[in-house]
């Protein structure tokens, strides 16, 4: 299977990386070779994978991997973990597709460690804090596609405007240094990426969040997370119910 690295040797360093085009020129080489490589993809909840998966999953076998254990509280990481797992059986229905959904063990104490440890509590959104979080899911993501045999491991977060996408993937790249699986470089939002996956969540009428993830951020954001709790036990209790 191709390796980003093989690509990006031929490319301008002195340019900025369009890592969609990284990523198509891959898909190009796997066409040659009659191949649909299997890639184990990392989301934090649903609205970033509406679009990734439709669009990787013209070429691959596509599984989200929701290893997340930045999120608090835990009813909410509990939300966007139902959230995500509905949408793509929802998907797979619509679709034809046999997208496959994997979640991680939520271990909120291993992120947090991790935060003090480095002093970020204070970081704003989008620095150093930020960085770390990336690379610990990063790490997560790419040891169980080794584990589990994967030909590639990637996120889905390079679809959102907000977040730094040649950051996560100098992250991804760096991190297929150590592990025996090549990492699959992305930038989702190009292409009406972002567009399309607005449409979707609202085809799909999937909840969108208002704060990132962590403690940290909603903090700084103002967000009422004892409401967060409430929205999310009555969502859970609601989904439940209906069972
Ligand atoms: S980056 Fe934001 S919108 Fe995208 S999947 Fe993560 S939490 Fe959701
Ligand atoms: S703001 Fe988002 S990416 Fe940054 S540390 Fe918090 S959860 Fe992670």
């Amino acid at each position: 299977m191709k390796n980003a690295n093989e690509i990006l040797e031929k490319m301008n360093p002195h340019q900025k990386i369009n890592y969609d085009r990284v990523y198509q020129k891959m898909r190009e080489s796997w066409e040659a070779e009659g191949l649909r490589p299997r890639i184990l993809l990392h989301s934090c909840c649903a609205p970033c994978s509406t679009y990734s998966l439709e669009y990787l999953c013209q070429s691959a076998e596509v599984t989200i991997y929701f290893s997340n254990s930045n999120i608090h509280p835990r009813s909410e990481y509990e939300r966007r973990e139902k959230v995500q797992k509905d949408f793509v059986e929802e998907f797979n229905k619509r679709t034809g597709n046999n997208v496959l959904f994997l979640a991680a063990p939520y271990e909120p104490n291993k992120f947090m460690r991790m935060v003090k440890l480095h002093n970020l509590e204070n970081e704003a959104e989008g620095a150093s804090r930020c960085t770390a979080c990336f690379q610990m899911r990063l790490d997560i993501v790419a040891e169980k596609a080794q584990e589990l045999g994967y030909d590639y491991f990637g996120t889905a977060i390079t679809l959102s405007p907000k977040k730094n996408g040649q950051l996560i993937n100098e992250i991804g790249l760096d991190m297929q240094k150590i592990y025996a699986v090549h990492y699959l470089p992305s930038d989702f939002k190009k292409n009406n990426g972002w567009k399309r996956s607005v449409e979707m969540c609202k085809a799909y009428d999937i909840y969108r969040q208002c704060y990132c993830g962590c403690i940290f951020a909603a903090r700084q954001q103002g967000i009422n997370l004892k409401e967060i709790h409430k929205s999310a036990v009555k969502f859970i209790n609601k989904t439940d119910d209906k069972k």
